[in-house]
């Protein structure tokens, strides 16, 4: 065999011997796979032209592809999935451009605006979020960064819902100061969210009022202020695979703890409405590479999952171990229960983090009906 890589791709060359059947094809496929999942254990990165080779995968090398993805997974993550919710705790008008969101005042904001949820509102939030053992519950709120005066909730819920819960708490609040990072941390905020959402080089494609080094330097200071980064991207921005590959190293050269891999959504009134969403095996295949060069970090399936993963869904616990549930910050998503089934069918254990789940609670609180994790 000989593997050559091109600015087209990268390319096996068969010899041309007898035995060359599709099966062999997958078994030589299979061992090339192996041997990345073995380098990514052993903490090296893949190259540009082997990245090219995980994004170009035939449909044939599909599952052994995502069988290597999991080797990696399961050394770190076992067969656990850890499911997180999001609150939108203020919705809309959003002074950036970001061409993919649909609350950008530039846009027109078309998911609507609401102001800033009270204390007592995203306790109960928080609440819910216990109720189905999510392990994290994450307020957002859409601004380029946060007032003193949205800091002043975050952290005054933040510190109510830490004396009355066990769950991490996770932020994403926009463009930090050293300062508001180091409020936040004291506050009891376990993990900050800012991701980069695409590469350097096509981020001015998609967002011109803040630039790629703001986020990254918001990413760093959260990191100094000692609370875990989450940090991740959009797949089917627009963005060339070469593009897709810049992203993925960049986040792995930030060492973020946790990779939210968001497929675009299109959605209607903003820049990107008209885009296509992507390919279900590709959105696979990219997950498959966040795993291969982030392989301690939670990577999590995250926002256009349902749409553009659609029936191929529980692939992605393989390369993935974590998943948000009860839809997104601006559209819906599948419910819990629906997600802890999938879980349970393929075979994968809900998070909780040594914590017995009530379940009976649960059901009571949420008011669905709420299946066994363990559950064949
Ligand atoms: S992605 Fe964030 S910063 Fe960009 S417009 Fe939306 S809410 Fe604002």
């Amino acid at each position: 065999m000989l593997i050559t890589g091109s600015s087209t791709g990268f390319h096996i060359h068969l010899a041309p011997v007898a035995c060359a059947s599709v099966p062999a094809m997958t078994a030589l496929a299979a061992n090339t796979w192996d041997a990345f999942a073995a380098r990514s254990l052993a903490g090296e990165a893949l190259t540009r032209s082997e990245c090219l080779e995980v994004l170009h995968a035939s449909e044939d090398e599909l599952l052994p592809l995502l069988q290597a993805a999991f080797r990696v997974r399961r050394e770190y993550f076992g067969r656990k999935v850890h499911i997180q919710v999001l609150e939108n705790a203020k919705v809309g008008a959003c002074p950036e451009d970001c061409g993919f969101c649909s609350q950008s005042a530039p846009q027109g904001s078309p998911a609507g605006k609401e102001p800033m949820q009270s204390v007592e509102s995203l306790v109960e939030s928080a609440s819910k979020a216990a109720a189905i053992q999510a392990k994290r519950f994450c307020m957002v709120t859409a601004t380029r960064g946060p007032s003193e005066r949205d800091l002043d909730v975050i952290c005054e819920a933040a510190k109510q819902i830490k004396e009355k819960y066990q769950i991490e708490l996770c932020a994403s609040l926009g463009l930090l100061t050293e300062a508001k990072a180091k409020r936040l941390a004291e506050a009891g905020i376990d993990r900050f969210n800012h991701n980069l959402e695409t590469s350097e080089n096509y981020y001015d494609k998609v967002v011109t009022t803040h630039s790629w080094a703001d986020r990254v330097n918001t990413v760093k200071l959260a990191k100094a202020s000692g609370m875990e980064t989450c940090c991740g991207g959009i797949v089917g921005l627009g963005e060339s695979e070469e593009d897709l590959i810049d992203l993925v190293f960049a986040l792995r050269e930030l060492e973020v703890d946790s990779v939210p891999v968001n497929f675009l959504d299109p959605r209607p009134g903003t820049a990107l409405a008209a885009h296509q969403r992507i390919n279900p095996r590709y959105a696979l295949r990219a997950l498959c590479l966040f795993r291969f060069l982030c392989p301690k970090a939670d990577v999590r399936i995250a926002g256009g999952r349902e749409v553009n993963l659609r029936s191929l869904q529980p692939l992605a616990l393989y390369p993935a171990n974590s998943m948000f549930t009860s839809g997104y910050l601006t559209t819906g998503g599948n419910a819990p229960t629906d997600d802890m089934q999938m879980i349970a069918d393929a075979g994968f254990e809900l998070e909780f983090d040594g914590i017995e789940p009530d379940l009976s609670a649960a059901a009571r609180r949420v008011s669905l009906p709420v299946v066994s994790p363990s559950a064949n």
